[in-house]
């Protein structure tokens, strides 16, 4: 046996509250003929166990997430007592991250802590990494480790990152932190697989692996995705798209590769890269907006996920950056995070946004997603999550994107929606996307709509104009309205008790 873990560098030092949303940049030389690089990472304490400190910060965090309705005793109160955020009452936890550069300035990957307790070791090497690394050749030269804090909630917290170095000859023995495949546990939902629609795939647009913090494996999650009657599924692990060579693997459903970017201020989530974004560099942030230019320019759609999740100390740094945020960009918006149930709040407070961004003449496509991570994610009783539906030429990562680009989507938990608008010259269906309807001043046209599918009793289907609700009619009808002059239209339904079923895109109308 070689000189297995050769130490080559090592990092202590101890965080606190006031190195929040901080960087740390550590650097190291590997020397030639170096086969893998085995990282340990620790911290200590994990956790805050101050529950006077953890419920001022956590209801600071459940007011803001409120808005309006903070002053509301009941739906304050009701918030506290939400299963996960209960448990956040007790025990806070600090969020440190680390991505590792080789020589030539290549992201390798980013470590995340798993609940599992596996998190402490990390190899990186040419055939066989931890999760969340890439494979790759491991060469010599100035390697760097950057350091995230996101959240320092304790007094004081200790790290230790210490680097070894394993020679060529010792790789057999390096591959242990590659998760052994577990079955599937419990059911993954009895939702039947609605029948397939000529040219729409049904799908989820944010998932997350253990290449981050998920408790899947990309092959269980691709199971667990088909058993749910999914087409397609978008691999948002955070700052890595280390698990998009195991997704090509995959062959049902078809994967977008894609990247959450989780940064101090905001999630976005990258949908068609295979290469992994960072959104610092060096040590140095860098700002969004550049980020955003780079990589649309590379063909890649950005989204703004979960813009009014609740944010620090719950989910740390993932609210929309109120300043200045880089609204002219986003391709995407997701206005449908997780479950009406659980996220009524945040789903309405985003689709006002969209609308915002609408009346200024921008014009992103609304998305869902269930931000997938575990079971609690599974559809079941209580728990509905909505779809995103995409008009597709082909079940292919192209085709899908080509649809969410141009709009050709509706979120919807259940129901199919046939949506257009009748014209002289034709009619303009959804899976033309946003392109819009030009009517000549004086010109006929109607919007028609109708559901196929299983529909709630009682259910309401909503025309919306420019963010105002034009006609309602129960959702066993169909819907039909004349369309006088420019504006935009989507389709709506919504449940006897106020839950939203389905949600469309728009199809617009300008004056030719
Ligand atoms: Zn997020
Ligand atoms: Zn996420």
């Amino acid at each position: 046996m070689g000189d297995l873990g050769m130490k080559l560098f090592c990092s202590r030092g101890e965080l606190g509250p006031a190195d929040s949303k901080s960087l740390r940049l550590l650097e190291f030389e590997v020397p030639p003929g170096t086969g893998a690089l085995r990282v340990d990472f620790d911290f200590a304490p994990i956790f805050s166990e101050d529950a006077e400190q953890n419920r001022a910060s956590m209801e600071r965090a459940v007011r803001e997430y409120l808005g309006e309705r903070a002053g509301c005793p009941e739906a304050f109160a009701e918030m506290l007592a939400r299963e996960d955020i209960a448990r956040y009452l007790a025990r806070i936890r600090n969020l440190l991250n680390w991505l590792v550069y080789d020589p030539a300035g290549r992201c390798r990957g980013r470590w995340d802590f798993r609940a599992d307790g596996s998190w402490q070791t990390s190899t990186i090497g040419p055939q066989a990494s931890s999760p969340g690394f890439t494979d790759g050749p491991v060469l010599p030269g100035r390697w760097s480790i950057v350091l995230e804090a996101h959240l320092i909630c304790t007094p004081r917290c200790r790290y230790a990152l210490e680097v070894q170095r394993c020679e060529s000859d010792d790789l057999p023995e390096l591959a242990p932190n590659r998760p052994r495949p577990r079955r599937l546990t419990g059911s993954s939902a009895a939702s039947p697989r609605p029948e397939a629609r000529q040219g729409w795939l049904r799908g989820e647009m944010h998932a997350h692996s253990m290449h981050s913090d998920g408790a899947y494996l990309v092959s269980e999650l691709a199971a667990r995705a088909a058993a749910a009657g999914l087409d397609f599924v978008a691999l948002t692990d955070h700052n890595t798209t280390s698990g998009c060579a195991e997704a090509a693997r995959c062959e049902e459903p078809v994967f977008i590769r894609a990247e959450e970017l989780t940064t101090f201020c905001g999630h976005f989530c990258l949908y068609g890269t295979g290469r992994t974004v960072e959104w610092h560099r060096a040590g140095e942030r860098i700002r969004i907006e550049r980020i955003a230019d780079e990589v649309r320019a590379e063909g890649v759609l950005f989204s703004l996920a979960h813009p009014f999740q609740i944010g620090d100390p719950f989910c740390t740094g993932c609210r929309w950056p109120g300043q200045d945020p880089p609204a002219d960009r986003f391709d995407l918006v997701e206005i449908w995070s997780g479950c009406w149930q659980a996220r009524g709040v945040e789903i309405r407070r985003a689709i006002d946004l969209w609308d915002r961004l609408w009346d200024r003449g921008l014009r992103p496509v609304g998305v869902a997603g269930r931000d997938w991570h575990d079971e609690r994610q599974a559809d079941g009783p209580g728990r509905r999550f909505a779809r995103t539906v995409v008009a597709a030429k082909e079940r292919s990562e192209r085709a899908l994107l080509e649809g969410l680009r141009r709009g050709a989507v509706y979120l919807s938990t259940g129901p199919h929606l046939d949506l257009r608008i009748l014209a002289e010259a034709g009619p303009v269906d959804l899976d033309r996307g946003a392109e819009p309807l030009r009517l000549p001043a004086g010109g006929e046209a109607a919007v028609e709509a109708a559901l196929e599918g299983e529909i709630p009793e009682g259910a309401l289907f909503r025309l919306v104009r420019d963010g105002h609700v034009a006609r309602e009619v129960p959702a066993s009808a169909t819907l039909h309205m004349p369309v006088r002059g420019p504006g935009r239209y989507r389709a709506e339904v919504w449940s006897a008790d106020g839950e939203p079923l389905l949600l469309s895109n728009h199809l617009l109308v300008e004056e030719a």
